[in-house]
């Protein structure tokens, strides 16, 4: 088999992640191949934004596109209690100035076909349609992919770096058997779509409303184009998957459980199809090393209740384009060198990781810790909004007298 395409740096996967991360090293003037094993607009699960992924939009130059688009504006967050108590929304407004406080909820086939469409606009190689297979080494370097195109045969790409950007597939960390599930994390879900399910009035018709169970799980919200609302259940594994049920009929019998839910699904209609997934957290012991790196959901995935995926997806991406850029100029691409940014991006998501193990606590409150803390407010606010890869020490600490701190996943 002959090697039929060479390339500073390869991408597995054209997602969120692997689409920004190309689009900001092909403007850094790196020639850059991208594969993607579908065909685009395709399915996937993961809708609302958070505040902070602004500044990559404002970054890309996609701003327009989702300006000009019909996906709903999100401009709060509410939590609402099994018996309907709700707490004040939080408006992002009370944090951030400019229209950066807004941002939206995305229908992702659409969102996605943006993302990879721009990438491909700013000079990515997208090869739609091409699997890849495995990832080629030369003893503990990577250096190149194994691909195979949909319906045809295997070629050979050799690259510089190679970027894991293949979402939950990991296909690195199951390759050189990194993944791991994260301790004390066993939740799964299970989701669908309403039609005409109600909307709140005025700026809160975009808002994500998070509904607690009575059984420690909860359910999202969020309104979509054409009338749609996405409502999913997140719970332990047992609890979500553990008897007989199917998806559809485990969705509708917790719906019905949950009476504020109920109420917003009154003249709702359940479309199909209902889809469920096991064991949502994970992580790798490993991100980088010498010629590779993994970005966004390749890397870990914790929980959805934050709606942290796509900012850390961006986050991640831009954060290694960068190091990969300097690598490449100082021809240095050793995992030191890639994974420079590593630890900062690992910060903030261990400050995630302890917010969601207070989230699921049923001693903790955030109005309690808002009450214990008054000087933590503000550092409460940035985890909803996405501002955590900063120093947010004191944070953890005052959280960490509520809450024990979960084993850092940079140290596990
Ligand atoms: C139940 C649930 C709810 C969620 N809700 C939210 C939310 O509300 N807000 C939020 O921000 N995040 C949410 N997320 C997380 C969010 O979906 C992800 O963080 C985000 O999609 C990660 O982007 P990515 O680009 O890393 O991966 P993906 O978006 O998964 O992209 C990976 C791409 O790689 C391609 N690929 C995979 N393997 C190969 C291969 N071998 N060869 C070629 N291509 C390949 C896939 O086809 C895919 O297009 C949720 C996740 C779950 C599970």
């Amino acid at each position: 088999m002959n090697c039929e395409l060479d390339s500073d740096v390869a991408v597995i996967g054209g997602g969120p992640a692997g689409a920004a991360l190309a689009t900001f090293l092909t403007r850094l003037g790196h020639q850059c191949c991208l594969f993607e094993q579908a065909h685009f607009p395709r399915y996937h699960i993961g809708e609302s934004l958070i505040p902070n992924t602004y500044t990559f939009f404002q970054k890309l130059g996609i701003l327009p596109q989702l300006k000009k688009s019909d996906f709903p504006r999100k401009h709060s967050v509410r939590f609402v209690s099994p018996k309907g108590a709700e707490t004040t929304p939080f408006y992002f407004s009370e944090r951030i100035q400019g229209e950066s406080a807004v941002t939206w909820q995305v229908e992702r086939g659409a969102f996605d076909q943006i993302m990879l469409n721009h990438a491909q606009c700013n000079g990515v190689i997208v090869k739609r349609g091409t699997r890849v297979e495995r990832v080629l080494f030369d003893g503990d370097r990577a250096n190149g992919l194994m691909v195979k195109q949909n319906g045809g045969g295997c070629f050979k790409v050799r690259a510089r770096v190679v970027v894991d950007a293949s979402g939950r597939a990991t296909l690195l960390g199951n390759q050189l058997g990194l993944k791991r599930p994260v301790p004390c994390l066993e939740k799964s879900s299970v989701w669908g779509y309403y039609k005409h399910g109600a909307r709140l009035p005025g700026i809160d018709a975009g808002e994500t409303t998070i509904f607690r169970t009575h059984k420690g799980g909860w359910f999202w919200y969020i309104p979509l184009p054409d009338d749609i609302v996405s409502v999913g259940l997140v719970d332990e594994t047992n609890a979500v998957f553990g008897d007989l049920c199917d998806p559809k009929q485990r969705l509708l019998n917790e719906v019905r459980q949950c009476r504020p839910l109920a109420d917003r699904l009154r003249e709702a209609a359940l479309t199909e199809p209902v889809r469920g997934l096991k064991n949502l957290a994970y992580y790798n012991t490993h991100t980088c090393g010498p010629g590779w790196i993994m970005v966004g959901d390749a890397r870990a995935f914790l929980d959805p209740i934050y709606s942290s995926g796509l900012f850390l997806a961006l986050g991640s991406a831009e954060a290694a384009a960068q190091c990969i850029h300097e690598a490449l100029e100082e021809d240095d691409v050793s995992a030191v060198r890639l994974g420079k940014f590593e630890s900062a991006l690992g910060d903030g998501v261990d400050t995630i990781h302890h917010l969601i193990k207070a989230f699921y606590d049923p001693t903790f409150s955030f109005g309690k810790f808002a009450r214990r803390f008054p000087e933590q407010k503000t550092a409460l606010v940035d985890c909803l909004i996405g501002d955590v890869i900063k120093d947010m020490s004191g944070f953890r600490q005052a959280l960490g007298k509520m809450i024990p701190s979960p084993p850092s996943l940079q140290r596990l």
